[in-house]
């Protein structure tokens, strides 16, 4: 990810549902701030604490050039954690640097549809995408999110059927994961978008869809875990490096009788 330092200033805040807190953050800063063309263009939020530097994961929401502002939607996942607890805090005028943007995913006008599934964490990824699309893109989408309150309006295609899954007692990703792998699945090239828990993505619907579905790399190259359950997003990247080193292991002969 390239490294831009921007500071910006917190203009306001907004409850967009029960989970979801809308910061819109600009001032002297933004006109430093250079936005990416990916829909799911991302920053890193920098949180100084006890002499480092800890960062933290957001998808840039949009970006008005014309108030000069971005707005970053941060899941309120309890008083745990650094960034859920800062967005539910911050008061206008208070300053947060970032690095970024980056990215890596936007929708192809090529692809025949589109299939894309997440969480709250990715819903504003998955809204940025939806409103990205051609009119006439079709195919489906799955949100999960706690209950009916945290759904939002999302401004898609009228070909993409989107469906929302409240997760209630369940564990996160499972609803998500069910859901897809009983989606019907449609003729043509598929792209793919699918981030949220880390362990229901990536163990679970990365391998249906790059091994069962058999979709190529290229088409489904976004799908991976935006978070770890129990775990802060420190720990989330161990987690990734540890099954990274996994799935590169050579497989080990099986042992043969003498
Ligand atoms: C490319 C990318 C884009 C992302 N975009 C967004 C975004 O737009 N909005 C957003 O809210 N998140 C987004 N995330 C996820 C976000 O970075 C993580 O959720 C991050 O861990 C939150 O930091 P924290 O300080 O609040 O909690 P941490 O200190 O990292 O974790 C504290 C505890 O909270 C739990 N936790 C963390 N996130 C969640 C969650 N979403 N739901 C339930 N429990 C959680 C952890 O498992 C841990 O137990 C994105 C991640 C990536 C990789």
């Amino acid at each position: 990810m390239a490294r831009p330092r921007t500071t910006l200033t917190v203009q306001r805040t907004e409850w967009l549902s029960p989970h979801l807190i809308r910061v819109h953050l600009g001032g002297p800063g933004f006109a430093a701030f250079r936005p990416s063309e990916f829909t799911d263009s991302y920053v890193k939020f920098i949180f100084p604490r006890d002499g480092i530097e800890v960062l933290r994961t957001y998808t840039v929401r949009s970006v008005d050039p014309i108030a000069g502002e971005i707005a970053a939607d941060f899941v309120y996942h309890g008083a745990e954690g650094i960034a859920g607890p800062w967005a539910a805090a911050a008061r206008p005028g208070e300053t947060i640097d970032c690095y970024g943007p980056g990215g890596a995913y936007s929708p192809r006008s090529d692809a025949d549809w589109h299939l894309l599934a997440g969480d709250e964490a990715a819903l504003p990824a998955i809204a940025a995408a939806l409103e990205g699309m051609d009119r006439d893109a079709t195919g489906r989408a799955f949100i999960e999110v706690a209950g009916p309150d945290d759904e939002l309006p999302l401004d898609k295609p009228d070909g993409i059927e989107l469906t929302w899954l409240h997760r209630g007692d369940r564990e996160p990703g499972e609803m998500l994961a069910e859901a897809v792998r009983n989606a019907p699945w449609s003729d043509g090239q598929v792209q793919v978008f699918i981030h949220g828990e880390a362990e229901a993505v990536m163990r679970d619907l990365r391998r249906y869809i790059r091994r069962d579905r058999d979709v190529p790399a290229e088409w489904a190259n976004s799908i991976s875990g935006y978070w770890r359950r129990g775990r802060t997003e420190e720990g989330f990247r161990e987690w990734k490096a540890e099954l990274k080193a996994q799935e590169t292991e050579p497989a080990t002969e099986p042992a043969t009788a003498g």
